[in-house]
């Protein structure tokens, strides 16, 4: 994970929800519900919120349901009027993959099984380290070169504990991401092997590569 600014709000989404006050998320207009949508991708630049997986844009075309608009804190859930003034809240709208590979075809019917999928309505205000608030957020992970994810060795007991609660909410060593990532770090290794040069790679663009807090952990501040 990587921390999300939320100050770059949009306009159509605003727009809708000071002009309707709309109180139920499925009868939400899929016009809006597409651009906001669109908006959220962009600002996550193209990657998913939890697992960082590369997820495709959405387009009004587009049959293959790849990711969905995730809100951080639940709209369902054991208590649900806990967080329903937070329904249609931008800063609790994000974008999260639908817990399998993206680039899976669809024959292989993909089960889903980690990020929101896995997270549903867990939310648990002490231990939940939320992207959008949580400035220092990638700090509390590290990465295996076998693709694996962990809490940050250097954190203090109760930092790591809140790590922990993320892996396992999250379900971010689930078998397809630690592959996912171990594979990511195999072919950047090959690039770089081809003349690549990483800290170009690495460089903010508008759309980042896969799993860029691990490429960049490992590759620029371990310099594996
Ligand atoms: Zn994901």
């Amino acid at each position: 994970m990587r921390y999300i600014d939320k100050s770059n709000c949009c306009a159509e989404f605003d727009k809708y929800v000071n002009n309707d006050s709309p109180s139920v998320w499925d009868e939400f207009k899929t016009d809006i519900k597409l651009k906001l949508h669109q908006h959220l991708w962009r600002e996550q630049q193209g990657l998913c919120i939890y697992c960082q997986q590369e997820v495709p844009e959405k387009k009004e075309t587009e049959y293959k349901i790849r990711s969905h608009i995730e809100h951080i804190r639940p709209r369902r859930g054991h208590n649900p009027d806990k967080y329903a003034h937070l329904i249609f809240c931008y800063k609790n709208l994000s974008v999260s993959c639908e817990g399998f590979d993206c680039k899976m075809d669809d024959s292989l019917n993909p089960k889903k099984e980690f990020c929101e999928h896995n997270k549903e309505n867990e939310y648990d205000e002490y231990k939940f380290l939320n992207p959008v608030e949580c400035r220092d957020i990638e700090d509390y992970f590290s990465y295996g070169i076998d693709g694996t994810i962990h809490p940050n060795n250097n954190k203090n007991d109760e930092d790591k504990s809140k790590a922990q609660y993320m892996i396992k909410t999250l379900y971010l060593n689930h078998p397809t991401l630690t592959d996912m990532r171990k594979k990511q770090y195999q072919l950047i290794i090959q690039e770089q092997e081809k003349g690549l040069d990483i800290k170009d790679f690495l460089n903010p663009h508008y759309e980042l590569p896969g799993f860029y807090t691990m490429l960049k952990q490992l590759f620029l501040q371990l310099g594996v």
